[in-house]
């Protein structure tokens, strides 16, 4: 049996919670066709939905841990439910999504049991014993990992694995738990949370086509082109950090380590070196389009594709083809 925790955001699950189960089909089938059975904590606003939801994403059973103690996080409570139903169920790997809650939990999962855990996992090349690679330093280097007890812990780095829908669902079967909970697990515990305000960062994290900049625009006025062709395309601007020090464009457009993780299918970075802190929130790009004077910036020799050129005249002739064409 393998175990997934899938979170839940606004009422529904969360998009890398599908990811992390389409990991855990994959090492499923790999096992031989092992049973899948999620986990949600708290309130479920439409449990048909959820079950139908999570049915067409490969789980047969769920488990929703509900009462008093789980209506807010608190991960030492969260982490005992969890030991609790690996128990039960006798799993052999208990999966999450790497996100901060899901890393925190089985941290505390994996101290509870005594056992290996792999945070931010990418891939599995091994299940007997577990080879896994795993995403370190925000994305810019990846290791492998043998994890040599079971059962074995995993968290899945988002926008390594796609959420597909299996060709034959079926609603998932709804179970209701109620773990008792020891007052030295409720001792941290969430209990107000502040939402801040839509700051865009959510439209550079989903877009499909993101145009980058950086120094080489040369300062505030550079980036008409840049926003010219991220509209053209459909997409959104995003830049790098030295953009947004400089005070050339806001934070929530910031692309990096300490700006935001993208995915987009494709991301044309200009003038933007490829420093590894700008790697760490672009390297999930399914296509790199870089545009840059220097051959040998890093950026350029990771791309897909590479134009040596200055921006100031790269972008407005692919603008201008662009309209051209249209
Ligand atoms: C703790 C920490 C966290 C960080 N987090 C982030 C982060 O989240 N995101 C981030 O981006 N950075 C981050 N950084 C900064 C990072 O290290 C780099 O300094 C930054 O990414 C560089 O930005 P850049 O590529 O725009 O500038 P530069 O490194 O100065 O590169 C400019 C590039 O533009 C090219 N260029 C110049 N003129 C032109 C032109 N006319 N046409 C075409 N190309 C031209 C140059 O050849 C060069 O490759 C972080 C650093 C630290 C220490």
């Amino acid at each position: 049996m393998i175990l997934v925790w899938v979170e839940t955001e606004a009422g529904g699950l969360s998009e890398i919670s599908l990811e992390t189960l389409a990991f855990a089909r994959s090492l499923a089938e790999a096992g031989g066709g092992i049973a899948i059975r999620a986990v949600l904590f708290g309130e479920v606003e439409d449990h048909e939905a959820a079950s139908r939801e999570l049915g067409a994403h490969g789980v047969g059973e769920v488990r929703q841990v509900v009462g008093e103690a789980f209506t807010s996080y608190a991960a030492a409570a969260w982490a005992a439910a969890l030991q609790e139903l690996r128990a039960s169920t006798g799993s052999v790997v208990v999966t999450a999504a790497g996100s901060q809650r899901g890393n925190e939990v089985l941290a505390h999962l994996a101290a509870r049991l005594d056992v290996p855990m792999a945070a931010n996992v990418v891939s599995f090349d091994g299940l007997a014993p577990f080879v896994v690679t795993r995403q370190v330093v925000g994305g810019a280097a990846f290791e492998e990992m043998r994890l040599d007890r079971r059962p074995a812990l995993f968290t899945v780095a988002g926008h390594s694995w796609t959420a597909v829908e299996v060709s034959d669902p079926a609603p998932a079967t709804w179970v209701e738990e109620r773990p008792e909970v020891a007052p030295a697990d409720l001792l941290a515990r969430v209990v107000a949370t502040r939402t801040k305000a839509a700051d865009g960062a959510d439209d550079l994290k989903t877009a499909k086509v993101v145009v980058g900049a950086g120094r080489g625009a040369g300062g505030p006025d550079g980036f008409g082109a840049v926003a010219e062709l991220a509209e053209l395309l459909g997409g959104t601007v995003g830049v790098s950090r030295v953009v947004t020090s400089l005070g050339w464009r806001p934070h929530h457009e910031q692309v990096g380590q300490t700006g935001s993780r993208i995915a987009p299918d494709l991301y044309i970075p200009c003038g933007i070196s490829g420093a590894i802190q700008h790697w760490a929130g672009c390297a999930s790009s399914k296509t790199i389009l870089a545009i840059n004077t220097d051959p040998e910036a890093p950026m350029m020799t990771k791309a897909t594709y590479a134009v040596i050129g200055d921006m100031h005249e790269v972008v407005p002739a692919i603008v201008d083809e662009l309209r051209a064409r249209r």
